[in-house]
């Protein structure tokens, strides 16, 4: 069939099988271009693996670091004529250029908040790969199954203590509105921390530790945002903030368990790119499209893999071991969108964006462009009048 994107709001309900598999390609070509991080994983876990700053960390993890990776995601194959999600897609792709090189692979698709999928993760890597050195838990969700009670939560993107206005950037049709986010309640507040938070991340390592699966000096990382004060009502100081507030929590007991077997926990705050994740956050899609715009012209600009490819270089595998974190001891890849020209910037052009002043003042083009490339549209070298088969499956 011939593959067309199809725009529902922040989502897209088709994918471009060979698109993707090109995406997939062009994040390898781009960590090959880079030096090999010599003292890099050899075992990686990925949570998360199929999109987004997960798959980039697979990428890193396989083609920087020559690691035996098993990745773990939550994807919907084809089916009765439509296409599988992006997800799946770049899954089949990565595992079938990493097996080229000769490096395991292997995936599970499935809720990985359930006992059943840490299970199979154990049971896959007991048999196939011997102890893991390398966790990332990169999942963003919108519900979570307790394993424990049987009771599904679902995370929530309000802002706390009051109501919130703001504008956003309506991406369908290309105007600036403003709208009112209703305040949280103290059980959207509790939903959103059990859903985005690190009790699952914990869950994932004590049953890791538990078979024995951790390798002496493991390490662990997650991902977290912070941000520029413009979208703090919504992000840092709203319930996914709470959650964010939580996962350091984790990280703190995660270290503490890991010290007998000289382990550690750590969190990575990285900057805002385009994801399906983050394309759902009101008005920070329009602070992605004025930073996008600042970042190319002052220098700077990063997506997901030139993000994962410095933060396994320059933070988690530099040659001296050291990893440089934070007063919070946080891992800071928000280094370059938070300098202060940049955010100067950003705080000057916020208010002059208007629906009149949209291409002067913003990159959504680039916007447009990169959130079509998560599904697979728009790639260089792809020949989307093709007939392609949707189907694509793993070996
Ligand atoms: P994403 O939507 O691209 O990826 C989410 C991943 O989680 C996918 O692999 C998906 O299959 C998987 N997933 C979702 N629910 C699952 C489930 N129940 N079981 C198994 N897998 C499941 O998201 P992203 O933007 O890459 O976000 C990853 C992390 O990075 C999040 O913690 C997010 O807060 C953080 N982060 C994102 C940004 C950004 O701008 N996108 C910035 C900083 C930090």
């Amino acid at each position: 069939m011939i593959i067309r994107p199809k725009v529902r709001g922040f989502v897209c309900v088709t994918a471009h099988p060979k698109g993707c598999e090109a995406n997939v390609k062009e994040q390898i070509d781009y960590v090959k271009s880079n030096p090999a991080v010599e003292n890099g994983p050899k075992n990686a876990l990925v949570v998360g693996s199929s999109t987004g700053y997960g798959l980039a960390s697979r990428i890193v993890s396989a083609f920087a670091c020559h690691a035996n990776t098993l990745g773990v995601f939550f994807e919907r194959p084809s089916e009765r004529g439509r296409t599988a999600t992006p997800g799946w897609y770049n899954s089949v792709a990565l595992e079938k250029a990493a097996k080229a090189e000769g490096l395991y692979a292997s995936n599970i698709n499935g809720d990985a908040f359930s006992q059943e999928i840490k299970d199979q993760a154990i049971e896959r890597i007991r048999s196939n790969m011997g102890k893991i050195d390398l966790v990332v838990y990169s999942l963003a969700a919108p519900r979570r199954t307790d394993p424990k009670t049987g009771e599904t939560y679902r995370s929530t993107l309000k802002p706390i203590g009051s109501d919130y206005s703001n504008k956003y950037l309506d991406t369908d049709k290309k105007t600036i509105q403003e709208a009112t986010l209703e305040a949280a309640t103290d059980e959207d507040i509790h939903n959103t921390v059990k859903v985005m938070g690190g009790e699952d991340w914990e869950l994932w390592i004590q049953a890791l530790k538990e078979a024995g699966l951790l390798a002496d000096g493991c390490k662990t990382v997650a991902y977290d945002y912070i941000g520029p004060q413009v979208t703090w009502p919504i992000y840092k100081d709203g319930t996914i903030g709470r959650a964010k507030i939580d996962l350091r929590r984790a990280k703190d007991a995660i270290s503490e368990s890991l010290q007998p077997i000289g382990g550690q926990a750590l969190i990575s705050v990285n900057k805002a790119v385009v994801t399906q994740a983050s394309s759902a956050i009101p008005g920070v899609n329009l602070y992605i499209t004025i930073l996008f715009k600042i970042m190319k012209d002052l220098g700077g600009h990063e997506g997901c893999i030139e993000q994962m490819t410095r933060l396994f270089a320059d933070r988690l595998y530099r040659p001296d071991r050291s990893i440089p974190l934070d007063d919070l001891g946080l891992i800071r890849m928000d280094d370059w969108e938070m300098e202060a020209k940049i955010q100067d910037a950003v705080t000057e052009v916020w208010p002059k964006v208007t629906t009149e002043t949209v291409d002067e003042l913003t990159d959504f083009d680039g916007y447009q462009e990169e959130f079509l490339r998560l599904f697979g549209f728009g790639v260089k070298g792809v020949d989307y009048e093709a007939d392609v088969d949707p189907v694509v499956d793993f070996d």
